[in-house]
């Protein structure tokens, strides 16, 4: 059986980061990429806020830097994702989806996490030319626009009162006649003239042409279907963490996130550590991942130099 000091599960910049650490310091990790290589980026064009790219950077090309970054210190990048894992004592095991066995001292979990979108299929087809899962990343790009948001929670109203910043006007699309975000969040998106939310409302097709998102097609609770003009339907919905194959072994909180300890990324097992999205409902950025998964490799490193 292979045996690896340290196990780095998941490709977003989270494990890639950590990917960069480690091999630095000797640790000849070994990254799984998983099922979406490059992670939740990989699904967006430009990213404009990560530092050091000061016209910013196509998403894929960035995961691909960081990909080389890893790749020359040694990290050993595979394609394949962990289909089973053992985290009940050290060394932990790991069967990968070719059916390969691992043995690792440490494991890295950087599984990211999934937006929930709608599912349908003119969402779909419009994703990444007017869909969008992360304003913060894409309202940019719709500056003086008209845009709608999707959901009625706490990030839904947080995204809303950002994109009204730069936008010409935001429509909320809640689907009951009242938010699930809290009152303090809900004032603000009530006191924001240029957001108008449209209550009991569900989105029936995204409408668009070859260059993207045109409007959406909407169906309240009364019956009534009628249409608006936006350029970006944004979704906030929820996001899932990508922590299943971990549930029975770490801690989570209720939503499924992995538990940290304090400022570290140590989870409630010695030796496995959490980074990036699959522990971070709240920032959920990627400068915010990359920066948890350099405090993975150096939270992993320093427990193989206590062993
Ligand atoms: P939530 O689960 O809290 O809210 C999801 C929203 O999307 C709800 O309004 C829900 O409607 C709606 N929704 C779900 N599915 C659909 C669907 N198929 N069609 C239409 N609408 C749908 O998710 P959030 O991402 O907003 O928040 C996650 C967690 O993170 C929460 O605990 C939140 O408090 C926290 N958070 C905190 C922030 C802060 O403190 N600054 C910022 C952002 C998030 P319904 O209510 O009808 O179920």
């Amino acid at each position: 059986m292979e045996k690896v000091k340290v196990l780095i599960i998941g490709s977003g910049p989270a494990g890639y980061t950590a990917a960069i650490y480690a091999s630095r310091a000797s640790l000849s990790p070994v990254l799984y990429e998983g099922m979406e290589p490059g992670g939740q980026l990989t699904t967006t064009t430009i990213v404009e806020n990560y530092p050091g790219f000061a016209d910013g950077v196509d998403a894929n090309q960035l995961m691909g830097v960081m990909k080389a970054q890893a790749q020359r210190f040694g990290a050993d990048v595979r394609r394949g994702f962990v289909k089973a894992i053992d985290l009940s004592s050290r060394p932990f095991h790991a069967t990968i989806d070719d059916g390969a066995e691992i043995e690792a001292e440490t494991v890295i979990i950087a599984t990211g996490a999934t937006a929930r979108y709608l599912g349908l299929p003119s969402e779909r087809k419009f994703k990444g030319l007017g869909v969008s899962a992360c304003a913060t990343c894409d309202g940019f790009f719709y500056r003086r626009k008209d845009v709608a948001v999707v959901g009625g929670g706490d990030t839904a109203c947080e995204e809303a009162t950002y994109l009204a910043n730069l936008c010409n006007k935001v429509y909320m699309i809640v689907r009951r006649d009242v938010f699930r975000a809290s009152k303090a969040m809900q004032d603000k998106v009530f006191s924001t003239p240029n957001i108008e939310v449209l209550w009991n409302c569900n989105t029936q097709e995204v409408l668009g042409d070859e260059a993207g998102v045109t409007g959406a097609r909407l169906l309240r609770k009364d019956g009534e279907v009628f249409d608006i003009k936006i350029d970006g339907f944004f979704l906030a919905i929820g996001h899932h963490p990508n922590s299943e194959l971990f549930k029975e072994w770490v801690a989570t909180d209720e939503n499924g996130y992995i538990i940290t300890d304090g400022k570290t990324s140590k989870t409630s097992v010695e030796g496995v550590f959490a980074a990036g999205d699959v522990q971070d409902p709240h920032y959920r950025q990627a400068v915010t991942a990359a920066a948890s998964g350099c405090r993975a490799a150096l939270d992993a490193e320093r427990f193989l130099l206590n062993q």
